[in-house]
């Protein structure tokens, strides 16, 4: 470097400052001077707290300032900026703390960054909302909101192999409206959707946290319900028969057959066998004038 060039701060493309232990700015260049919008007098001595927002300060104090005392620097962190018109800008600082306490800060403009982060982060949001609604649109039933055959079936298989290896039972219900063709026949179809979705509520409001609930299929749904007993599960699907037994929906009596099938202690199952089993019980309450629960053992 010739000695007759001066090098001057001011030419720097980014801001730099230094602030004294009380936190107050002692020397800034012309950079900072134009991001705060005011004059070099009026800058010196005043606090930089003065100049970032309350969340950066509270950022500042909750790590900027910490992990300067323990590292010595901070770098590549990204502050708002309180001009003297109130605006935000987005900037990153690095910092380094001397031995006597003073903070050297270098600090660039990002709003570009800042902008494509923002950019990024509502394009990222968007494509979480869309894959939750492509999943919910592949394993619910949109009607009723319950799980869709396919999803019930993935699920159940999966409780089976945990059955398996855990050595516990569960039980399935297959639930049908009885004479659902008629209820739509008399008071249409509107009014049988709205039949099911109470229904399907019902059953929702009843089920444990592992317990599943699914649509299996128009007027058929399937409940798994994973640990219990004989006896609570045929209480379960009584509860629920009698719930519905005598509470009409929107004044349309309404009732259930139910086959329901209980798994023994260690005894391995598939869902077809399952299936079968408790459909086998359906028919059973069916046949024997509906509004009923049926037992079946599995063979
Ligand atoms: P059963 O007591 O023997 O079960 O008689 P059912 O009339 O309930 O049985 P059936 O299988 O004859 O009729 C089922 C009816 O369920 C026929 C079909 O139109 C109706 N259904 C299926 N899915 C829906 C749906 O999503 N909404 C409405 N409203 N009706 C449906
Ligand atoms: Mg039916
Ligand atoms: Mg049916």
């Amino acid at each position: 470097m010739s000695s007759e060039v001066k090098p001057d701060l001011n030419h720097f493309l980014s801001g730099h400052l230094v602030v004294n232990k009380d936190r107050k700015i002692i020397f800034c260049n012309d950079y900072i001077h134009e991001l705060i919008n005011q004059s070099d007098n009026k800058v010196i001595d005043t606090p930089i707290s003065k100049y970032i927002t309350k969340a950066s300060n509270i950022f500042l104090d909750s790590y900027i300032y910490p992990l300067l005392l323990t590292d010595s620097t901070a770098q590549e962190i990204q502050i708002t900026w309180l001009n003297s018109n109130g605006e935000k800008i987005p900037v990153i600082v690095n910092i380094k703390l001397d031995k006597d306490g003073l903070s050297y800060w270098s600090v660039y403009i990002c709003i570009n960054r800042d902008k494509l982060q923002n950019e990024w982060l509502s394009a990222n949001k968007k494509l979480e909302k869309q894959s939750q609604e492509l999943f919910n649109l592949a394993t619910t039933d949109p009607l009723t909101g319950l799980l869709n055959r396919r999803e019930f079936q993935e699920q159940t298989k999966k409780l089976i192999s945990q059955t398996d290896r855990s050595a516990s039972t569960f039980a399935l219900l297959s639930i049908d409206v009885d004479f659902f063709k008629h209820v739509n026949d008399t008071h249409g179809h509107q009014v049988g959707d709205k039949v099911l979705i109470h229904l399907a509520k019902l059953f929702n409001k009843n089920r444990r946290a592992n317990d599943l609930v699914s649509r299996f299929g128009g007027e058929e749904f399937i409940l798994v319900l994973p640990d219990i007993t004989n006896e609570d599960a045929y209480q379960l699907a009584e509860k629920l028969r009698l719930n519905v037994e005598r509470n009409p929906i929107d004044n349309i009596q309404i009732t259930l057959s139910i086959g329901l099938v209980v798994t023994k202690k260690a005894k391995k199952v598939n869902l077809e066998q399952l299936l079968k089993t408790s459909d086998k019980a359906l028919y059973m309450s069916k046949a024997t004038g509906r509004n009923k629960t049926s037992v079946a053992e599995l063979e």
